[in-house]
């Protein structure tokens, strides 16, 4: 396709980088910004809300939703922009990203204009609850049970990984409402309060010092019926709108390591030398370039289904598999060049403001995230490549009778 903007979407560049240049600050490396704990939560909130007010918060939701009733593309051009800055643009990424789409299809009109507008402003917070300790890549397998109480619905069970919970307003959770047929068909879908007094949130203390992710226990926990996100039954094609965003929306902000990679090699010495001059280094650099080089592409060939009005496909697997992978190779790579410093982790001294170390802690999690290697690799081979699909054992079985550890 033609990368050229169109008129009209030069003219909201433009508009996009006055605004950007008037209310944020322009990035001058390419360091981490950490994102978490409180003082960021403020911060993200302040950020959405004034995003929110000047009408480029959730470019292509309808405005009626507190969107800004724009397309993919101009969605496009803002991610491109806001890359320049500093901003907190993927702090609320799952609610916004994963919840949002899942809620403006699903939810009903009533819920939608009252919850949506405050979700695009963060002024409340959204989880997203699907893992579970026995279900994470076959989330279908998931044990949380919902159960029909007049209006209401009570949930019982447990969730885990759960992003951002411990700061969570609401959050979509994922339950089993009936056990007696096959797993995807006894699933349902709702938005739940994550206020109230039957929901417990434990924060899980991660290797890199942070507190991203929690367990959540449901105790009688009540969801009115008009929280319901669909049918009854029909939480399976709810669950999927959500991961094929999620996947769409971990695509897009991916990060790979090469800017910040780039960056190190054409500025640090070795024994005396400038690294570049290295053998291994002048390897590695070629290897990661080609990679970045190839995602760039894949990325472009996904801009170009967008702005033919289709939808990204598996394409959004490969960037995170090569992404993530490689985020990884990089940042373990460059703590191994820089001796001892490598284990220094403290951004006031470390080289770009301990973007590697960090990375080598949290990198791990990224390729778990939103389907781990593996899962990715077998969306490639059946969506991409046309493979045959991956043997199911409980096909067909309720699911009740699939057999487990315990018997
Ligand atoms: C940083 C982070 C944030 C997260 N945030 C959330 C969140 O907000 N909400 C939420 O619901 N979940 C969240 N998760 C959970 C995430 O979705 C799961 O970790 C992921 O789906 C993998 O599930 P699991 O951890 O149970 O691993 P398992 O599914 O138990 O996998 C264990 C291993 O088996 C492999 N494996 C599994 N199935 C197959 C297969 N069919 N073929 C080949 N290999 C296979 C896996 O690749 C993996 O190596 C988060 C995870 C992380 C790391």
């Amino acid at each position: 396709m033609d990368f050229q903007d169109t008129p009209e979407l030069a003219d909201f560049r433009q508009q996009v980088r006055t605004w950007l240049d008037a209310n944020a600050t322009r990035r001058t490396d390419n360091g981490h910004i950490g994102m978490e704990g409180e003082q960021a939560n403020h911060e993200a909130k302040d950020w959405y809300k004034k995003k929110a007010e000047a009408g480029f918060a959730c470019l292509t939701w309808p405005k009626e939703y507190g969107g800004a009733g724009l397309t993919s593309l101009h969605e496009v051009v803002w991610t491109q922009e806001v890359e320049n800055f500093k901003t907190r643009d993927a702090q609320f990424i799952i609610g916004i990203g994963n919840c949002g789409p899942a809620i403006l299809h699903f939810a009903n009109e009533e819920a939608k204009r009252e919850l949506l507008p405050r979700m695009a402003s963060a002024e409340d917070v959204w989880c997203q609850l699907f893992s579970e300790p026995n279900a994470g890549s076959d989330v279908a397998g998931l044990r949380t049970r919902a159960e029909l109480d007049g209006d209401n619905w009570k949930i019982n069970g447990q969730k885990i990984w759960t992003s951002g919970a411990q700061y969570s307003d609401y959050g979509v959770v994922l339950t089993r409402t009936d056990p007696t047929i096959s797993k995807y068909r006894g699933l349902t879908l709702f938005m739940i309060d994550m206020r109230q007094s039957g929901v417990e949130v434990r924060p899980i203390k991660q290797m890199d010092g942070g507190q991203h992710f929690n367990e959540v226990f449901f105790h009688d926990a009540i969801v009115p019926d008009s929280f319901r996100l669909g049918e009854i039954g029909g939480g399976w094609n709810g669950a999927l709108t959500i991961l094929m965003s999620e996947r769409l929306a971990i695509s897009g902000i991916q990060p790979t390591g090469f800017p910040q990679f780039l960056d190190l090699v054409t500025t640090l010495e070795l024994n005396g030398k400038p690294i570049a001059e290295d053998p291994i280094v002048r390897d590695r650099l070629a290897a990661w370039y080609s990679q970045w080089a190839g995602l760039q592409s894949t990325n472009k060939r996904m801009l170009t289904a967008v702005a033919k009005g289709g939808i990204a496909g598996a394409e959004a697997s490969l960037g995170k598999l090569v992404g993530a992978v490689m985020n990884q190779e990089i940042a373990n790579f460059v703590c191994q060049i820089l001796g001892p410093a490598g284990v220094i982790q403290d951004d006031t001294i470390s080289p770009a403001h301990a973007h590697f170390q960090q990375t080598v802690l949290f990198s791990p999690g990224v390729r778990l995230a939103g389907g781990t290697d593996e899962v990715m690799r077998n969306i490639i081979a059946e969506q991409v490549l046309g493979l045959p699909q991956e043997p199911r054992a409980d096909k067909g079985m309720a699911f009740q009778d699939i057999p487990t550890s315990s018997g």
